[in-house]
């Protein structure tokens, strides 16, 4: 039954816990897609650990059954899949704000109908014509890959992780923008993995969210991760403004193509 099932996934750790499990079919086999909380810890290492469990006790139960393998894809592990697009993995968020008007105009230097407009014809329309499976953004993945790797987290998930579809529309009599990021599969640990390295360590120290929550497990880790949508929806704002605005050919040229040479600064 799912409740023997849940006792032995939940006797591998203090804090995997299995909340369901998602089958489909192929053929002669079964492809199981396991769901659970893992405290603050992003979980590869004690879901893997679970998943064997379960998989041993199952064998013992039906002894005609072969396994092929722990991992069948179906995870779907550092791969572009629909299934987390849709499902989800790891934590799910959205992140919204409003922008007021004269913020657009002297910060973002440009106007709400504008990024309104580039919104949908880019990356809705857009990315639908070039068949986007979760790409629904300007550049998730820029902001995702440098959180992850600053806060050690596994850069290689940033596939899924920056699935995000951006959405822009006029609030407020058409005055001001409402913008918003929507992000199924970020996967985010604050303990385990690279998080103890010390500039990582630092970093998540900075961010508030070092180690294990004291007060309820998986706190830190559900933060990191509305950190991470909360810059990308930072990053999306900045990036559709400078195309709305004309201006991002000229500034990479400026800021890009610098003539410094690095080395030499930092000596
Ligand atoms: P992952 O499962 O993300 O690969 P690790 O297995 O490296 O991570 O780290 C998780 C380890 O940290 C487990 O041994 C777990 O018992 C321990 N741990 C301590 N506190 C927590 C917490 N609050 N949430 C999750 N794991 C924790």
């Amino acid at each position: 039954t799912r409740e023997s099932l849940s006792l032995v996934f939940n006797s591998s750790s203090r804090f995997g816990r299995l909340q369901k499990i998602k089958c489909a079919i192929a053929g002669k086999n079964l492809y199981m897609r396991f769901t659970c909380s893992t405290g603050d810890a992003m979980g590869m290492n004690m879901v893997s650990k679970g998943v064997q469990n379960v998989l041993d006790f199952l064998v013992n139960q039906f002894p005609d059954m072969d396994v092929l393998g722990i991992s069948g894809n179906y995870c779907s592990d550092k791969k572009p899949a629909a299934v987390n697009w849709i499902e989800g993995r790891g934590k799910s968020v959205v992140c919204e704000a409003v922008i007021k008007e004269e913020v657009v105009h002297k910060v973002l230097k440009t106007n709400v109908a504008a990024l309104v407009e580039l919104n949908m014809l880019k990356n809705l329309t857009g990315s639908a014509i070039a068949g986007a499976l979760g790409g629904f953004n300007a550049h998730a993945s820029n902001i995702v890959s440098a959180v992850y790797i600053a806060t050690g987290q596994d850069p290689a998930q940033n596939v899924e992780s920056s699935h995000c579809i951006t959405m822009m529309e006029a609030v407020n009599g058409g005055k001001d923008l409402h913008v918003s990021v929507s992000m199924p599969s970020i996967e985010v640990g604050t303990v385990g993995g690279g998080t103890q390295l010390a500039s990582q360590s630092a970093c998540l120290n900075l961010l508030g969210v070092k180690g294990a929550s004291k007060e309820v497990p998986g706190a830190n880790s559900r933060l990191l991760a509305t950190i991470v949508a909360a810059s990308v929806l930072a990053g999306e704002l900045s990036l559709m403004s400078a195309i709305a605005a004309g201006q991002l050919v000229k500034s990479h040229m400026k800021y890009n193509r610098s003539s410094k040479d690095v080395t030499k600064l930092s000596t």
